[in-house]
């Protein structure tokens, strides 16, 4: 599965090759392929150093090149190419104070941070496995390369990609691996933001997420964590992959307190995601007739409540109420968003203008009121969706 990746990038093996350097792929991608899981993207390392790398390509961007990696983009496709490398020192348990370049495979194997992503391929796939990588992967076992408390200590992210890997693939962690977890989980307090939000978000959406939550949970790791150790996490529950958004969403929905997004630094299209699902899933239990039910798939979109509605289940278990059965169900949200006689404010047949002409009265904010008012008229069939029949509805049914 997933060789033909492999054999794309091949070229760029060759060509570092012809150039007496040496090449091999390594990483994600080995250890899915060794699984024989699906490959997405292919990193290589090589005995070529960045500037070495940039002369034998024609196009290559810089993306990180003091730590070493070089982005080689070859018939429209880019590689991440980067430098053997060992590290220096760690100050703060986070990211080495500097990185050097080496000239050996095993030493660049050696500084990477679980044996199952220490493996190294060349292109005629030929492995290269001085950690017993392969037998942890037969084993289904995460295990640090080397010690595991000193490897933690260096860089204490390697704690959650730990529990991200288990997520994604089921494996157990090796003993000496998660005792030193244990040891060492209040030095993810030192890390940056963005680094353990990247995990996180291949964690909550791995499919063997449910265990991985519940390690994550007795290691306390969340206690240590900006916005996370605000809530009561022992009271969450999460049994099956779910999106990053859906997550918080929950999060915030069980939560008693006014939690602020801010400090993760999400963009603001995951904020407003993260918005609409905790209200998808506080006002789901309170849709208890057809015309609110009607103006709910109007306001959040059918594509987003069935998102919520498909995991109800878990809204149970984190004991988050859910809508009755009778009103709220796959179909029912379907037919729903069938009949809606429109999808957004645009297309209602008044504007503010309109109302403002007919009843001759000054601008304020009545008028909001009563455009949301005649959209939910609409929206419930009480009026049809032509300007003279909304001003006669208006006249008739709503105090100005
Ligand atoms: P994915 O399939 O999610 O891409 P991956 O194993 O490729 O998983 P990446 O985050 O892409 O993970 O990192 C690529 C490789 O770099 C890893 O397989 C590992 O060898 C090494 N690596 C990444 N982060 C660290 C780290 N914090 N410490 C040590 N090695 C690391
Ligand atoms: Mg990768």
């Amino acid at each position: 599965m997933g060789i033909e990746l492999f054999e794309k990038a091949q070229p760029i093996l060759e060509t570092i090759e012809d150039n007496e350097f040496k090449a091999y792929f390594v990483g994600g991608s080995v250890r899915d392929y060794l699984m024989d899981r699906a490959i997405h993207d292919i990193d290589i390392t090589t005995s070529a150093t960045p500037d070495e790398v940039e002369e034998m390509f024609d196009k290559t961007i810089p993306i990180g090149k003091e730590h070493g990696t070089i982005n080689v983009v070859y018939n429209n496709e880019n590689y991440e190419v980067t430098t053997f490398r060992a590290e220096a020192e760690y100050l703060d348990h986070r990211r080495p104070s500097e990185v050097y370049f080496v000239r050996d495979l095993k030493e660049d194997l050696q500084r990477r941070d679980f044996t199952i992503n220490a493996i190294a391929m060349d292109r005629y796939y030929k492995v290269y496995d001085y950690f017993d990588g392969q037998r942890d992967i037969n084993q289904q076992r995460i295990r640090t390369v080397g010690n595991a408390q000193e490897r933690f200590s260096e860089d204490a992210l390697r704690i959650i990609r730990g529990l991200r890997f288990q997520a994604q693939l089921g494996f157990s962690l090796d003993e000496a691996t998660y005792s030193a977890m244990q040891d060492q989980i209040a030095d993810i307090e030192h890390l940056s933001i963005e680094r353990i939000i990247v995990e996180f978000k291949k964690l909550i959406k791995g499919k063997n997420v449910s265990q991985s939550y519940r390690n994550s949970l007795n290691l306390s790791l969340f206690d240590y964590v900006p916005f996370f150790k605000e809530i009561d996490m022992s009271e969450t529950t999460i049994t099956m992959p779910i999106s990053f958004e859906i997550w918080l969403a929950i999060l915030m929905a069980k939560s008693q307190s006014e939690l602020s997004l801010a400090i993760l630094k999400l963009s603001n299209k995951e904020k407003s995601m993260i918005q609409l699902y905790k209200k998808i899933i506080l006002e789901l239990p309170n849709v208890n007739s057809k015309d609110a039910f009607r103006i709910f798939v109007y306001d959040y979109g059918e594509q987003n409540i069935l998102e919520i509605f498909s995991i109800q289940s878990l809204l149970t278990l984190n004991n988050l109420a859910i809508s009755s059965p009778l009103i709220v169900n796959a179909k029912s949200i379907n037919e729903v968003a069938q009949q809606l006689p429109i999808h957004e404010r645009k297309e209602m047949n008044i504007n503010g203008g309109d109302l403002l002409n007919y009843f001759h009265k000054k601008s304020g904010p009545w008028l909001k009121e009563v455009l949301r008012e005649i959209e939910c008229a609409i929206i419930t069939n009480k009026v049809q969706n032509v300007k003279k029949e909304i001003l006669e509805w208006v006249k008739d049914n709503v105090k100005i």
